[in-house]
């Protein structure tokens, strides 16, 4: 069987702890590879040549740690149809959405393409009698990723990118579902120019993830996956005396006015709820329609979406969706299913019992839509992650403002109407981090920061944008003066600016 193994120094290291990880192909459910779960001896290894090439790597001019950036672009844009192919066939989304997932990282790839500039720091002339105060971002040393199996291309580029250009090195632990791309963008990484040790894959579960977490000569870690365990990485590795960054789970609602176009925000609820078999973290799975007469309308209407939808295999070019990642994680949607009747919601569409002829061992799930959902309900206050639409019904603009803004997750929102006023309190008052106005999935560019409140969040710097470039660099502030003449008295107050 297939063996994914580490990416360290420049190599692939094959697994030494006898420990592996089953990868499926969520379209046949078969184990298609093994992957090597690291040991913490093989993440020491790892952090010790990350170590070694961050001394040099450091010292590399920002515009050549730039051309390292470009080169990384060309070449992920050369071999894009088959990195998307790969994701597809290990996370189940379909191709033009692994090809968007890979977009999206590379437009963090491209701002990181900039870093000269933005590394620029800061002077000022004549701080006080012949003396210049300056500033200087630097580099933090070696830093770690951690990251989910819902985009493993993105997700990973969005925090090596950022972090290698500003002169760390850096270790990604990827998920353990869908380990492979991210070893080919470390390859792709050294293709580009980066000498070995820059960028480092250690494939793994809690072990790894604890090694990182506790050793001393990491920096900083950046998370990103559900809330329990970001909201751990941010306390065992804070209490490490680290910087991180955890990114959690999310429930993001989209709110419909009467006065919205209701067949646009229809077809805009309907791709971002269940495309990639809504398992994105910026999936809209709440609609909350203002009023019986507008949420009437948008059921018809996404039951009528619904009915044409096309569930099929990942590499498929008509489907619409494919399989979710695993068996658990189908059989936990269905149980959330399951777990909404029970509650007293109304299951107009079951998408339980979908089966693709020939894969009937597929992780599928056809479109699920409940409605009459209450917000006192297990199946409302939890993320499901998957293919499955909750109509929340609100008398007013208060009562459906209140919802997003009350719910434990604060990552993402929409809201769909044609009155500027409306919209522009909503963005205003709204207690979440990202806000689409009639854009149902919000995922900020690349040049902007990506970040969501409450328990979508812990820590404080968002990720990529400039608050992923002071997350991945420490200020040093200078303040110089060249004494000429007379030797002056010890001063014994402390200096001022008078
Ligand atoms: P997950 O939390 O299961 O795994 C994320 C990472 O943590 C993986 O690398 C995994 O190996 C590691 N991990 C798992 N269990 C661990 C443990 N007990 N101790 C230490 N590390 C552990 O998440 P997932 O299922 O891979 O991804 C889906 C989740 O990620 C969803 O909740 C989704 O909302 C969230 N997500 C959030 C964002 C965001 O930016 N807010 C983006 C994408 C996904």
């Amino acid at each position: 069987m297939r063996e994914i193994t580490h990416f360290i120094d420049g190599a692939s290291v094959a697994g030494t702890s006898g420990r592996y990880g089953e990868v499926f192909n969520p379209n046949t459910g078969e184990v298609q590879a093994r992957v090597a779960l690291a040991s913490d001896a093989e993440v020491a290894n790892a952090v010790a040549a990350a170590l070694r090439a961050q001394q040099t790597w450091a010292l590399v001019n920002p515009q050549r740690r730039a051309r390292v950036m470009f080169e990384f672009k060309r070449l992920i844009e050369r071999d894009v149809d088959s990195l998307a192919e790969l994701l597809s066939s290990e996370h189940g989304k379909v191709i033009a959405d692994s090809k968007g997932d890979i977009q999206r990282g590379l437009e963090v790839i491209e701002f990181a393409c900039g870093i000269p500039h933005l590394l620029k720091g800061e002077y000022t002339e004549g701080a006080g009698p012949g003396i210049d105060v300056y500033s200087m971002r630097q580099p933090l040393g070696v830093c770690a990723g951690i990251t989910p199996f819902n985009f493993p291309g993105m997700i990973p580029m969005w925090m090596f990118g950022i972090a290698i250009a500003t002169g760390n090195t850096f270790i990604l632990k990827p998920s353990e579902k869908d380990p492979t791309l991210p070893v080919k963008l470390a390859e792709l990484m050294m293709e580009a120019g980066a000498p070995s040790g820059v960028l480092n894959v250690v494939h793994g579960d809690k072990t790894a993830v604890d090694a990182l977490l506790d050793h001393p000569d990491i920096r900083a870690v950046s998370f990103v996956g559900s809330s329990d365990i970001a909201q751990y990485v941010y306390s065992r590795g804070t209490a490490a005396g680290k910087r991180v960054q955890a990114m959690g789970g999310a429930k993001n609602h989209g709110l419909i006015l009467p006065d919205a176009d209701l067949e646009q925000a229809t077809k805009d609820i309907i791709g971002a709820a269940y495309g990639s078999a809504g398992e994105r973290c910026m999936a809209l799975p709440v609609v909350v329609p203002v009023g019986k007469k507008t949420a009437d309308e948008v059921r018809e209407r996404v039951l009528a979406e619904i009915d044409t939808l096309k569930v099929g295999l990942s590499n498929d070019p008509a489907a619409q969706y494919g399989p979710v990642v695993s068996q658990a994680h189908k059989d936990k949607i269905a149980g959330y299913i399951g777990l909404g009747v029970e509650e007293g919601a109304e299951l107009v569409v079951d998408g339980r019992g979908f089966s693709l002829q020939g894969y009937e061992k597929g992780f599928f799930i056809g479109p699920t839509l409940f409605d009459h959902v209450k917000p006192t309900m297990r199946t409302y206050q939890e993320e499901i992650f998957g293919p499955v639409l909750q109509i929340v019904r609100a008398e007013t603009f208060e009562e459906a403002i209140a919802l997003p803004s009350n719910h434990q997750y604060g990552n993402g929102v929409a809201i769909f109407t044609r009155n500027g006023r409306a919209a522009r309190e909503f963005a205003a008052r709204v207690n979440v981090g990202m806000v689409g106005i009639n854009v149902p999935i919000p995922v900020p560019v690349a040049y902007h920061s990506f970040g969501g409140w409450k328990r979508s969040a812990f820590g404080d710097a968002n990720q990529h944008g400039m608050e992923g470039v002071r997350f991945y660099t420490k200020v040093k502030t200078i303040t110089a003066r060249w004494p000429e003449g007379a030797v002056e008295d010890s001063a014994f107050v402390i200096p001022t600016m008078r």
